[in-house]
């Protein structure tokens, strides 16, 4: 705490993962010689930089931005980067280590980074966001490359974002490279790259159930968020057969009791992703309810999927959600459960997704974007979303072997830690005090 003043959410991410690795590193005289956790929940490095632009009315604006590079042990550093009021640097540093540990489980080589700025993307008109993505790439292209880190798109960064970023990349290094991922098809990017991280996390949720000889189809689930991870998420629900109920964005939730999928999904996809619209709109359109300022963790189903920022669950609501006799949590967002909430969904029985695994799905595809960009190919939708389903498959079987390994019980929590952290620790001390 001495070390890191004011960064609960920093704290949260480091206290959970050295729990589940705590006896492994006790256990191995190689991690304790190498201070091995004194080095991993250490940065490499932390670049702060200001970012100046002019709105449409003329005014010099100023935002702060930084990219929080934390770990290049077993390759480049890799994180995407977030637009929205409230990041600072503690924020930036919880995803930053927790983005190591999931780069790591998906078995490419990866290394971990966060970045982002204080930039409010609301209400912004398309010009002030080119302006400032241009003015935040004219710092950050110093910082970046294939081979160095490669960012990609978070909250308030998506296909727009990324395409003003990387055109300006482009145009102060006269390159084409793969430097950011997340791109535009006609741009260097890869097909299924904006659906994995819902599809991926809604692939791990079947490969809980099929390992206990149980389906998907005709159940239910309650998901937050109406971002690129939700949308998709309901998404490839529906398309398995489990009704999506409910979604939701910071000014509230809807609730479908016939599930948001068909034409209705196609209506949201076009009100998020197009119009950029609030969310009362689906219920204004297809008579639902809408719940001004709520999450939607009170509404009965068989899993939930929080899928819009941290912290978004408490133990209050998880307390409801064991009483409402919830099956699975999965996390689709980073860190989307406090530390009291998980605790009381462990002990209630409901079964936990954490987010290292769960959403490794979307940073698994932009690996594979990596891929396609170094080989200058293009994959097909099918090949992309095979070796996604495969990814996915393996990280289920690194946390079940892991877990049961270290801990004698399957807790996917404990089990993505141990497994995420073994690669990257091994790397750290085949280098030597470095
Ligand atoms: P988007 O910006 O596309 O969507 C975010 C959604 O969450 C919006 O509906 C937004 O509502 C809502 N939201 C954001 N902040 C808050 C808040 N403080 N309170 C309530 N609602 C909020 O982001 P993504 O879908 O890309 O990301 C969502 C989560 O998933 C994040 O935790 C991110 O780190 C994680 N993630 C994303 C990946 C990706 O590939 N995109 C990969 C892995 C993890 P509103 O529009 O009103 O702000």
């Amino acid at each position: 705490i001495r070390r890191n003043p004011a960064e609960p959410n920093f704290h949260q991410a480091v206290h959970e993962v050295v729990e589940s690795v705590m006896p492994l590193v006790y256990d191995s005289k190689k991690y304790r010689d190498a201070s091995i956790l004194e080095r991993m929940t250490e940065p490499d490095r932390i670049i702060t930089f200001r970012v100046t632009w002019m709105d449409d009315a003329g005014n010099v604006r100023a935002n702060r931005a930084w990219r929080v590079q934390f770990n290049n042990s077993i390759g480049p550093y890799k994180g995407g980067l977030r637009f929205h009021k409230d990041v600072d640097l503690d924020t930036l540093k919880f995803l930053g280590f927790e983005q190591t540990f999931k780069n790591s489980l998906t078995g490419l080589p990866m290394g971990g980074a966060k970045g982002g700025s204080n930039f409010n993307p609301k209400g912004k008109t398309d010009a002030e966001v080119m302006r400032f993505c241009h003015a935040m790439m004219t710092e950050l292209q110093r910082h970046i490359g294939e081979d160095t880190d490669v960012p990609a798109g978070d909250i308030g960064v998506g296909g727009r974002e990324l395409g003003y970023l990387f055109g300006q990349y482009k145009r102060l290094n006269n390159r084409f490279a793969g430097v950011l991922t997340g791109k535009g098809l006609s741009f260097g990017g890869s097909v299924g790259r904006k659906e994995a991280t819902g599809h991926g996390a809604v692939y791990f949720l079947r490969e809980i159930l099929q390992h206990r000889g149980e389906g998907l189809e005709g159940k239910s689930a309650i998901i937050s968020g109406s971002g690129n991870v939700a949308l998709y998420a309901i998404e490839k629900l529906e398309e398995l057969g489990c009704k999506a109920l409910t979604a939701s964005d910071s000014s509230g939730f809807i609730f479908d009791p016939d599930g948001i999928s068909g034409e209705k999904l196609e209506f949201l996809k076009d009100l998020k992703e197009v119009r950029r619209g609030r969310i009362h709109e689906y219920a204004d359109k297809f008579g639902c309810e809408f719940h001004p300022g709520k999450r939607p963790w009170a509404v009965k189903a068989d899993y939930a999927l929080p899928c819009a920022t941290q912290n978004e669950v408490d133990e209050a609501d998880a307390k409801v959600m064991v009483a409402n006799g919830l099956h699975v949590l999965i996390e689709g967002a980073n860190m989307p459960t406090t530390a009291d909430g998980v605790t009381t969904l462990q002990q209630g029985g409901v079964i936990f997704g954490p987010a290292k695994a769960a959403n490794a799905g979307g940073v698994a595809v932009s690996g594979l974007e990596q891929s396609q960009n170094a080989l200058r190919i293009a994959w097909s939708h099918e090949v992309v979303d095979t070796r996604l389903k495969g990814i996915m498959a393996g990280i289920h079987q690194k946390c079940l072997r892991h877990s049961l390994e270290v801990h004698g019980t399957i807790d996917y929590i404990k089990g993505a830690n141990i497994a995420g952290f073994v690669k990257v620790a091994d790397a750290m001390v085949a280098y030597g005090a470095i």
